[in-house]
């Protein structure tokens, strides 16, 4: 136990932890199921996109004669629709082209003037265009996207306008990473599932539940393992149990200084500890390390700093073996309008909600803020990143942390 790092900064922390590489396996998955996964590759265009000169209106196509005067009435050559070509039109000198919104260009055309500018005669043999046509209503053959181009880097979160460009570009499949099998295993004689009664003494299991979702957030897939009781054999099972049926492990609870904190005690023991506790608040006694080659950390099991570890230490290191920035860490600037209780060795990340006024963004605390106060976690809108020693008095500028 004497050389395991202990009681680190964050930054600390995140250093120790990128040092495990985790694998990454990708597979080719249909654009309709895509949403929300993570590319894999860097993605070049199959296509220039527009991939032909077309219109950004209806209306008529003409050559731009700098010469010409307004109204000016030219014989119609034909319509030209959104549709497939066949051969390509060829425009006769001085006359116009009815065209559609996306139809493609007449050679020789290089101006479109919108049908609402236009005037036509009874038999539909002339147009008169009451100003002049536009050049910047052509849409030049890949000005958005050249063939060949990355339009989409390897660990970009496919939102649905990326699901839409991966199409644009031609891929009726595109190669994703796989979501990680991430075991949650909570620790304690005294949870007991939701739905059963409570007995005194007893509390409802909420910790696999919160992690779930955080997996989720992230793009993983959760697989919640029953509650463990306190005792180092029954947590060696399930240790042993998730580490061959997942990729990464989160334990929550007995990380602390009690005496039935087995995951502490255990990974002390019998698996490979990287390190034990961190400069956070809430959430300090978190730790890392490997059972049996797995990936293990082991989160404090107050609901609060489960979870504030969770965004603090899990995601980033998560982020960083998928080569992504997302979902991405949104913080911001605000004005604190109630006294925050800080501390001089960690990172304080209070509860806070967020209001909007024209002095900026204004952050209130107004419940308490106990780490086994799970209701001031779901009503907050963010958490305080208080520097160690930075005061948290009113008025001052801090930066917040959006949940
Ligand atoms: P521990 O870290 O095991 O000492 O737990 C710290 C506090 O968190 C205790 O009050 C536990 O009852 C509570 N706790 C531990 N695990 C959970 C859980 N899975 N869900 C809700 N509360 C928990
Ligand atoms: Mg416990």
């Amino acid at each position: 136990m004497e050389d395991v790092p202990y009681f680190i900064t964050v930054q600390e922390a995140l250093e120790i932890v990128k040092r495990t590489p985790i694998s990454l396996h990708q597979e080719e998955v249909e654009l309709d199921r895509c949403h929300g996964r993570t590319l894999a590759i860097d993605l070049v265009s199959r296509v220039d996109d527009p991939p032909f000169d077309n219109s950004s209106m209806d209306g008529f196509a003409c050559k731009y004669n700098p010469q010409a005067t307004y109204p000016l009435t030219l014989p119609i050559q034909g319509i030209v629709a959104a549709a497939p070509e066949g051969e390509e039109r060829v425009l006769e000198n001085n006359k116009a082209y009815r065209i559609m919104t996306g139809a493609p260009l007449p050679k020789g055309a290089d101006s479109i003037l919108q049908i609402e500018k236009c005037t036509l005669d009874n038999n539909l043999n002339t147009v008169t265009f009451l100003e002049a046509p536009k050049p910047h209503f052509v849409r030049k053959q890949g000005e958005n996207l050249k063939k060949e181009s990355v339009a989409l880097v390897k660990g970009a979160k496919l939102t649905p306008s990326r699901v839409g460009l991966c199409a644009t570009m031609g891929y009726p499949t595109v190669p994703v990473f796989k979501p990680l099998r991430i075991a949650i295993v909570s620790t304690g004689d005294e949870l007991k599932q939701p739905g059963n009664e409570l007995q005194r003494g007893e509390i409802y299991e909420s910790n696999s539940y919160g992690l779930s979702g955080l997996v989720h957030w992230m793009g993983h897939e959760p697989h919640r393992y029953e509650a463990v009781n306190d005792t180092m054999d029954a947590l060696r099972e399930t240790l042993t149990r998730a580490s061959g049926e997942c990729d990464m492990i989160l334990t929550s609870g007995g990380v602390s200084m009690g005496e039935y904190d087995f995951v502490r005690k255990i990974m002390e023991e019998e698996g490979e500890l990287h390190f034990w506790r961190m400069k956070i608040r809430p959430g300090s006694p978190p730790l890392f390390g490997l059972w049996n080659e797995t990936p293990l950390f082991g989160l404090p099991g107050n609901p609060v700093s489960s979870h504030v570890v969770f965004r603090m230490l899990v995601a980033p290191y998560l982020r960083h073996c998928f080569h992504t920035s997302e979902p991405a860490e949104l913080r911001l600037k605000a004005i604190l309008r109630d006294r925050v209780k800080s501390t001089q060795d960690c990172v304080t990340l209070r509860r806070v909600q967020l209001h909007f006024s024209d002095q900026g963004v204004e952050a209130y605390q107004p419940r308490h803020q106990g780490s086994g106060n799970l209701e001031s976690l779901a009503s907050a809108d963010g958490l305080t990143l208080l520097q160690p020693g930075q005061s948290g008095e009113i008025g001052q500028s801090i930066d917040v942390l959006v949940l």
